[in-house]
C-alpha cells in the first residue's frame, strides 16, 4: 500500500485542552501534518473540548506554543479561522445535536433515562456474572408510560446508539487490513450527554465529515472503539475516512506502560528547557513508530515531508529512548546547526544563567562586534555539547571579567611544582605572549607552538603548561581548549587574567 498521493490529504490534530500536550499526541500530530504537506493538502487544528470538566485554562496557548516550537503550522484552526469555523467543539453543539436527532428519527439511536445509580447496579451485576461492563439496553424498548414518567420527573436523557444485535461488520484499517467483529459485542454507547454535549464518538466523526478530513490519524488506543464508529458512519451515511491508528509510545526500557510523566519529560516545554533543539525532538518523535529505510535516522523537516509515507508507520509499539533522543540532539548541535543559529538558540540559556541580560539577548545582533564575540564563545562548546543547556556552564568565563572569576588558587597548580611552579608557568606565558606578533595571536597553531616553546624553556610537559592558563582564563579545571580561549578573550584580557592568577598564588 502507498499513500494516496493523487488526493491531497486533509488531516487534523484534535487535542483535548488539558494543558501542555503529551509528546505522544504531538508525534501523531506530526504524522498528520507530514501527510498533509506531502500531498499538498491541509492540516487542521481542532480543539476537542466536549469534556468541560477536564478543561484546563491556557491550554490553547500551550497547544499552539508546542506546535509552533516544533515548526508545525496549521492551515485552519481556532485562531486562524477557516471555511469550517468554529474549530472548538464546544461551539459546534447544534451540529452534533442535529445528527443525534437524525439518528433517533432513523431508529438508530434512542433516549436513555437511566440514573447513574441504576447504571452502577447494572455494572455490579455484570461484574458478578463475569461479563464486561456495559449497558443492559433497558431504555431501548421502554414503554411510553415509563418514558413519560421519567420526563415528568424532570430527568434529562442521554442519547445512546442502537447497535444492531446481530450480524457482523468489517472495516479496513489502513495499517492492519480487514478487521471483522460481531455486532453483538458492541455496547450501546452514549453519543450525546444529558447536557447536550456530544461524546467523542459522535463529535469527532461529525467534525471530520463536515471538515472534509480524508485521513483520521490517531493513537491506537482508539482501535477498540472503531467497531462502534463504523456502525455510526454507516448509520449517518458518512463516507469512512482512511483510518490510520499509530502505535503507542512506551516508557524507556525497564519501565512498564505508556510513556508517562512519572518516568520521562512528556511536554515540549520540558525538552525546550532541558536544551533540546526543536528540529531534533521533531526528528526523534517521527522515528517513534515510523521509519524510512530502517537505517536513516537524521531527517530535516523538508526531508521528512518529501520522504514520509503512511504505509511505513509501524503497528508495533515504539519504545522511548532518552539516549537516542540525546544522540540526535547532539547530532543537530554538532553537525547541522550553523554557528550563528546555534548561538542564537543558546541566548535564552545564557540569559537564564545570568550571563546576559534579557535586553542584551534581545538586541544582541544590533551590535555586530558583540554578536561575533557571542557566536565565537558559543562555538567553543558546539562540537561537544549534547544539549543547549550544557553551553552556558562551559563558556561562562567568556561573559565574566577577570575579577569575577572565582576559584581557589590551588586549582592553578595542577601537576606543576607547587605555587612557585605555577607562577613560573604563568609568567613564562605572559612574557611569550607579549613577544609574539598580534597576527600570531589569532592563529591556533602559532599559539600552540608558542606555548610549546614555554614548555621547552621550562623543561615541562605541554599538559603542565596548559593547565595553569586553563584555570586562570576560565576559573575552572575543565574548559574549552587553551588556544581557543586565548583567541576569544584576546591578548589583553588573557594577560590580565593570568596576572590576577599570579597575585592569587602569591597572596
Ligand atoms: N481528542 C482526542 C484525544 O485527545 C482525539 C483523538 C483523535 O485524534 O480523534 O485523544
Amino acid at each position: 500500500m502507498t499513500t494516496d498521493v493523487a488526493r491531497p490529504a486533509r488531516t487534523r490534530y484534535a487535542p483535548s485542552p488539558t494543558g501542555y500536550p503529551h509528546i505522544g499526541n504531538l508525534r501523531t500530530a506530526v504524522f498528520a501534518f507530514l501527510l498533509a504537506r506531502k500531498t499538498g493538502g491541509q492540516f487542521i487544528l481542532r480543539i476537542e473540548d466536549t469534556d468541560q470538566k477536564r478543561k484546563v485554562e491556557g491550554s490553547l496557548d500551550a497547544i499552539r506554543d508546542s506546535l509552533n516550537w516544533l515548526g508545525i503550522d496549521y492551515d485552519e484552526g481556532p485562531d486562524k479561522g477557516g471555511p469550517h469555523s468554529p474549530y472548538f467543539q464546544s461551539e459546534r453543539l447544534p451540529f452534533y445535536q442535529s445528527y443525534a436527532r437524525q439518528l433517533i428519527e432513523q431508529g438508530n439511536a434512542y433516549y436513555c433515562y437511566c440514573s447513574p445509580e441504576r447504571l452502577e447496579a447494572v455494572n455490579k451485576t455484570r461484574q458478578a456474572q463475569k461479563v464486561p461492563p456495559g449497558y443492559d439496553r433497558h431504555c431501548r424498548n421502554i414503554s411510553q408510560e415509563e418514558r413519560q414518567a421519567a420526563l415528568d420527573a424532570g430527568i434529562k436523557p442521554v442519547v445512546r446508539f442502537r447497535v444492531p444485535l446481530e450480524g457482523k461488520t468489517s472495516y479496513n484499517d489502513y495499517l492492519r487490513g480487514t478487521i471483522s467483529f460481531d455486532n453483538s459485542t458492541i455496547n450501546d454507547q452514549v453519543i450525546l450527554k444529558s447536557d447536550g454535549f456530544p461524546t467523542y464518538h459522535l463529535a469527532y466523526m461529525v467534525d471530520d465529515y463536515l471538515m472534509g478530513v480524508t485521513h483520521v490519524m490517531r493513537g491506537q488506543e482508539w482501535i477498540p472503539s472503531v467497531p462502534l464508529h463504523i456502525l455510526l458512519y454507516k448509520a449517518l451515511n458518512f463516507p469512512i475516512p482512511i483510518l490510520v491508528h499509530v502505535p503507542l509510545i512506551l516508557n524507556p526500557p525497564g519501565e512498564k506502560g505508556k510513556l508517562s510523566k512519572r518516568n520521562s519529560a512528556v511536554s515540549v516545554v520540558e525538552y525546550r528547557k532541558a536544551g533540546y533543539v526543536a528540529e531534533a525532538l521533531l526528528n526523534y518523535l517521527v522515528l517513534l513508530g515510523w521509519s524510512y529505510d530502517d537505517k536513516t535516522e537524521i531527517f530535516t523537516l523538508p526531508e521528512l515531508i518529501e520522504k514520509f509515507e503512511i504505509n511505513r508507520i509501524q503497528t508495533t509499539d515504539a519504545r522511548f529512548s532518552p539516549e537516542k533522543l540525546e544522540w540526535i540532539n547532539a547530532y543537530y548541535i554538532n553537525h547541522i546547526l550553523s554557528e550563528e543559529d546555534f548561538a542564537r538558540r543558546c541566548l535564552p540559556f545564557l540569559t537564564e544563567a545570568g550571563l546576559l541580560t534579557q535586553e542584551e539577548a534581545e538586541n544582541v545582533e544590533s551590535d555586530q562586534v558583540r554578536w561575533r564575540y557571542i557566536v565565537e564563545a558559543c562555538r567553543l562548546a558546539k562540537d561537544k555539547a549534547k544539549t543547549l543547556l550544557e553551553v552556558a556552564p562551559e563558556v561562562d568565563f567568556a561573559f565574566k571579567n577577570a575579577e569575577s572569576l572565582e576559584y581557589p588558587a590551588e586549582d592553578l597548580i595542577g601537576k606543576n611544582d607547587g605555587k612557585e611552579g605555577a607562577i613560573r608557568v604563568l609568567g613564562g606565558i605572559i612574557a611569550k605572549l607579549k613577544a609574539i606578533s598580534a597576527s600570531a595571536y589569532s592563529d591556533r597553531d602559532l599559539l600552540l607552538a608558542a606555548l610549546d616553546e614555554v614548555a621547552a624553556e621550562l623543561e615541562l610537559k605541554r599538559g603542565q603548561v596548559l593547565w595553569c592558563p586553563r584555570v586562570a582564563l576560565s576559573g575552572k579545571t575543565r574548559s574549552p581548549g587553551c588556544p581557543e580561549m586565548f583567541i576569544l578573550l584576546g591578548v589583553e584580557e588573557s594577560v590580565k587574567r593570568m596576572e590576577l592568577a599570579i597575585s592569587k598564588l602569591k597572596g
